[in-house]
């Protein structure tokens, strides 16, 4: 290695390019990868890391590429943020694993009160901690079926729940993350998407094409529960309008469905506040988190009303690691993180930020059809110059320049031409600016 593997917000940041991106260091260890993963684990920028921080990810050859991706969403508090590295560190060195199931630990105890208390709602609540975004989809699905006896479940259009059989049927786009690999999953129900792009509905208009659907093809007595991701991530950060969450949750309440909010993207100040149902004071039933919740390490939740959570029997929820007490210290630490430095009010800042810049871009380039999100977590669609007819060629040749210049950002969309922004919330605005910049520059030298 020719860098300090020490990351972590020391780091110098700054955009720093000593060779082609990959180098040559990356490129030696990507004939490895060929030859010892599987191709089917794809890499977006084959650069290999050896330190993170701040705002920025050093690769084996020296190279500094501003990060605008959190490794999806993930290290919002900061790669190798001070608290997560200290308590995993202590937690480390004291135990890594009994299994919660055999004999607990208080890590565990406290993830879960610092969910009842952050998420949504003053209700009495609980948790039960998993080790992916998928497996707590998966979960929130087996409890409402539980507690309602009922056995549908409805989802949208461009949503993305994982990779797993049951999230794989709930998932909507069929390549990359379906082709071939059915048969899915049954009861599963898709419903129209508020997507004010496309469908230029209110709120109250969208709910209600999505309400008449579910009415007509699954039936309230059928259904056990609606899933929902309050701004859609894979999908092309869909933010539906205004109107469209309450009337859905309200309806959702009226025939006792249970009302799934899918946070594990949208969570954990991403969007300026703890999670993105509180902007439209939308209270879910079951929360899934996962993602952002422990700055780096893997964990996943679903916290909820504690009369459905205690539906399921004794011994009905669990698994060998969910809510390791590794990555229990983590989110404790990341949450620590989220509190002192005020990381809502730091996305709502970065989302000025952004916006400010996109707009700018929106007025310069007749291709951005676009520009949506909420704090943090913003994105450009783009389609044919003047239409909303997708472009997922200039959006790949300009994702291809800003990787080249060393910036890293992301793709998403049914359509794969939506360019998604998910900086870490330690972020500095200059380097947040130097960023937008090569977007800029990238938008201005591709055609
Ligand atoms: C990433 C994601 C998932 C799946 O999480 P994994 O940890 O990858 O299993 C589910 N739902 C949403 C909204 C996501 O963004």
């Amino acid at each position: 290695m020719t860098e300090s593997a020490v990351g972590g917000p020391s780091l110098p940041q700054e955009r720093r390019l000593v060779t082609e991106i990959p180098g040559p260091g990356s490129l030696e260890r990507l004939d490895r990868k060929k030859a010892h993963v599987a191709d089917g684990v794809g890499t977006t920028l084959p650069v290999f890391v050896v330190a993170a921080g701040g705002g920025v990810l050093v690769d084996v050859d020296g190279n500094s590429l501003i990060d605008l991706g959190s490794g999806i969403a993930v290290t919002s508090v900061g790669n190798a943020a001070p608290a997560v590295t200290r308590n995993v560190v202590e937690q480390v060195q004291a135990f890594t694993h009994t299994c919660f199931m055999v004999t607990p630990y208080d890590g565990y105890v406290d993830v879960c009160a610092a969910l009842a208390e952050l998420t949504p709602g003053d209700h009495a609540k609980k948790s039960a901690l998993f080790n992916s975004g998928a497996e707590a989809v998966e979960n929130a699905v087996k409890i409402a079926r539980v507690a309602t006896g009922r056995d549908a479940v409805v989802v949208f259009d461009h949503a993305y729940h994982g990779r797993t059989n049951l999230t794989m049927a709930m998932t909507a786009k069929n390549m990359p993350y379906k082709n071939g690999f059915g048969p899915f999953a049954g009861e599963v129900y898709r419903a129209p998407m508020s997507y004010p792009l496309r469908d230029g509905l209110s709120g109250e208009e969208a709910a209600a094409r999505a309400i008449d659907v579910i009415d007509k093809q699954v039936g309230a007595a059928n259904l056990a529960c609606i899933v929902i991701e309050p701004i859609q991530g894979e999908g092309g950060f869909v933010v539906p309008a205004p109107g469209f969450l309450p009337v859905l949750a309200a309806w959702a309440r009226q025939h006792d469905v249970v009302f799934v909010a899918d946070e594990i993207q949208s969570g954990f100040c991403r969007t300026g506040d703890w999670f993105a149902s509180d902007h439209e004071g939308v209270v879910p039933d079951l929360v899934t988190t996962a993602k952002g919740i422990a700055g780096g390490l893997p964990l996943a939740g679903v916290t909820g009303r504690a009369d459905l959570m205690d539906s399921v029997h004794v011994g009905g929820l669990g698994g060998t690691y969910g809510g390791n007490p590794v990555a229990c210290a983590a989110a404790l630490g990341a949450i620590e993180e989220m509190k002192e430095h005020d990381l809502a009010a730091r996305a709502r800042e970065i989302g000025a930020i952004m916006e400010r810049r996109l707009a700018e871009l929106r007025a310069e380039h007749d291709v951005i059809a676009d520009v949506r999100g909420r704090g943090a977590m913003m994105a450009i669609e783009l389609g044919k110059p003047g239409t909303t007819e997708p472009d997922p060629v200039r959006t790949g040749a300009i994702s291809a320049y800003c990787h080249q210049h060393g910036v890293v950002t992301l793709t998403c969309g049914t359509w794969g031409n939506v360019f998604r922004f998910l900086p870490p919330l330690s972020i500095s605005d200059a380097l947040l600016e130097e960023a937008f910049d090569v977007v800029a520059e990238a938008f201005a030298t591709t055609t």
